[in-house]
């Protein structure tokens, strides 16, 4: 069976000048990824009947499958329909179930309905309407040149309704319903770079396995998304368990989280079960290992104290004695003595980079049985990139200390 190729053409004005950012296509490309359709062209078109009818050309060329979104309201500048219509070469009609909708939601805001709404009960000839349960404007579906076009609104609130449930059983009907199998799992690496991670994933791919990297700045992590296709169920399944487990034994220890589970949501559960906490000391990381953890629910259970303390001057009354003179005994100084000072399993401390534009993140994790301390360079980043040098900084002290709780667990 050969899988439809789609392409999603994204209308309006404000998408091509930069005043919205086209978030629908993004969500549509990953809806169908999700089923095995490729998306392989996306093209964003202002409100212009030429370049609409143009662009309608293109796509279909390249597609079996279009989705349009946009462009369905009830003004001037809304003609989708119109250019669809022209583009399959047939008049609109008139819907006269859509229009008596439409007449009733406005009859329940106890408003008379504009006249300017009735175009939007206007389709191509030949087109099934799709109901919207979330605004006046339905979507429809018509089918010009081989291929199948499916138009929903703008709003993406409204268009990913009308996906879920107009398109998509459409969508599986088309695809053969539920004989084709998608499997997937998720992986999540810290502190290693992209580079790295392809260079030890060399092959994996073999198991017949598509392997997608996305680097998660605001998490500090990368994810690691395995997808198998096929007809068979538990083939599929196996092939992506296999991939998984080839990846787990290259990885060890850099797998910070499995699935929908996020490094700090990993960290929790840790403490958790063994009903340990942590304290930490933060500077000009300015609490974001702290929120990290306060993201979460259960955070409260484990972490027992953060402070924030940017620079010696503010760090020596705390640890009571002067500051060590180097950045890494400064961290464990710091770790060792919130530790210390309420009597938890593990203390953490952040530091740096300092006002400087170059300088050092310092890591330190005190642990039961050890400690590890960790510096990491900036170089010029800290002035380009400040708040992601110190997210990942954060991220990288919560992975330490992820790695001490699972070696000192019996898994
Ligand atoms: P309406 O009936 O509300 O007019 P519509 O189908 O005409 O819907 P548009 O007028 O094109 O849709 O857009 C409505 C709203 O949805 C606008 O605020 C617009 O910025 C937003 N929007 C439209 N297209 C996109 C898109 N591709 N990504 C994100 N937002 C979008
Ligand atoms: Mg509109």
């Amino acid at each position: 069976m050969t899988l439809p190729k789609a392409a999603i053409l994204a209308i309006g004005s404000e998408l091509t000048a930069g005043r919205t950012i086209d978030t629908n296509s993004g969500w549509l490309a990953k809806e169908l990824a999700a089923l095995g359709i490729t998306c392989v062209l996306q093209i964003a078109c202002p409100d212009d009947m030429d370049l609409m009818v143009q662009s309608l050309d293109v796509v279909t060329k390249h597609a079996d499958l279009v989705i349009v979104t946009g462009g369905l309201g009830p003004t001037a500048d809304d003609f989708t329909r119109d250019a669809v219509a022209k583009f399959a070469g047939v008049e609109l009609e008139l819907d006269q179930g859509s229009l008596d909708r439409i007449r009733d939601i406005f009859e329940r805001l106890g408003r008379a309905m504009p006249d300017t709404n009735q175009s939007q009960a206007m389709f191509p000839v030949g087109s099934e309407v799709l109901f919207n349960d979330q605004g006046t404007a339905p979507g429809f579906v018509v089918t010009h040149n081989q291929s199948s076009i499916m138009v929903a609104p703008g709003v993406p609130r409204e268009m990913k309704a009308m996906y879920s449930k107009q398109m998509l059983p459409r969508l599986r009907a088309l695809i053969g319903g539920d004989s084709y199998h998608i499997a997937q799992r998720v992986l999540r690496t810290c502190a290693v770079s992209e580079s790295k991670l392809d260079r030890m994933l060399a092959g994996v791919e073999e198991h017949d396995v598509e392997v997608a990297f996305a680097v998660k700045e605001a998490e500090g992590t990368i994810m690691l998304t395995y997808t198998a296709r096929g007809e068979d169920k538990e083939s599929t399944e196996a092939r992506v368990d296999a991939a998984v487990v080839d990846s787990e034994r290259r990885l060890g220890s850099l797998i910070c989280a499995r699935g929908t589970q996020s490094l700090p949501e990993r960290v929790i559960e840790l403490l958790q079960a063994k009903g340990q906490e942590v304290a930490i000391v933060e500077g000009e990381s300015g609490g974001r290992l702290s929120s990290f953890f306060t993201n979460h629910q259960g955070s409260e259970a484990v972490l027992k104290k953060a402070l924030i303390l940017i620079g010696p001057e503010r760090q020596a009354p705390f640890l009571g004695t002067n500051v060590p003179d180097t950045l890494k005994d400064r961290a464990l100084a710091l770790a060792r003595k919130i530790r210390d000072q309420e009597q938890v399993a593990y203390g953490i401390a952040v530091i740096g980079p300092g006002p400087e534009p170059e300088g050092n993140m310092t890591l330190a994790v005190v642990g039961p049985k050890d400690e590890v301390v960790k510096e990491r360079g900036s170089s010029i980043l800290v002035q380009q990139a400040r708040n992601r040098f110190l997210t990942l900084a954060a991220a990288y002290a919560l992975d330490a200390t992820r790695r001490m709780l699972e070696e000192n667990t019996d898994r």
